[in-house]
């Protein structure tokens, strides 16, 4: 996951959907649309309070393990009050303004936790998934790339056809 890259694609559809002047076509919408979905995700795992992402996470697999809809527990540690078990993030995971909170370093304050308490399965499942929603949204920048070349392709090609009806 190279997540400057896929901050100057989110910037550079910004840009291409401002210009593209294409405000009389219907498929603007749901350009629109998809980029806002895009740059929504980009924001809640790479930008903004990503503590609350990984907060969500971790509580889905301890419903999930508690209802026994999953067998893995959220850590595999010995200790039977490690608060993963216990159905809480443990304290530095989840205190106000920890550096989890970052997108930036968050991805950083996760690694650096699993040195301490590496049988975390969740932290590091929260790490895989992470990067895994990281390269579907680069994919879909780099489509969503495509689609407005084409739709702007289309826009001048009509108003060409219109031009020639004359
Ligand atoms: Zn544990």
């Amino acid at each position: 996951m190279d997540r400057q890259r896929i901050l100057e694609q989110r910037d550079e559809i910004e840009e291409m959907l401002k210009a593209s002047e294409l405000n009389d076509y219907d498929d603007v919408q749901e350009l629109d649309d998809r980029f806002d979905d895009a740059a929504r995700t980009v924001e809640r795992i790479m930008v903004g309070d990503i503590s609350e992402w990984v907060g969500q996470f971790y509580r889905e697999w301890y419903r999930d393990w508690q209802d026994g809809d999953r067998d893995d527990p959220p850590c595999r540690c010995s200790n039977p009050r490690c608060s993963f078990k216990l159905g809480e993030l443990p304290y530095p995971l989840r205190r106000r303004r920890s550096s989890i909170r970052e997108g930036a370093n968050g991805r950083e304050a996760l690694v650096s936790y699993l040195d301490s308490h590496p049988e975390a399965v969740v932290v590091d499942e929260a790490l895989d998934r992470q990067a895994e929603i990281a390269s579907e949204v680069g994919r879909e920048f780099r489509q969503l790339h495509r689609d407005i070349e084409a739709a702007i392709m289309e826009a001048v090609d009509d108003e060409a056809m219109a031009k020639s009806a004359f």
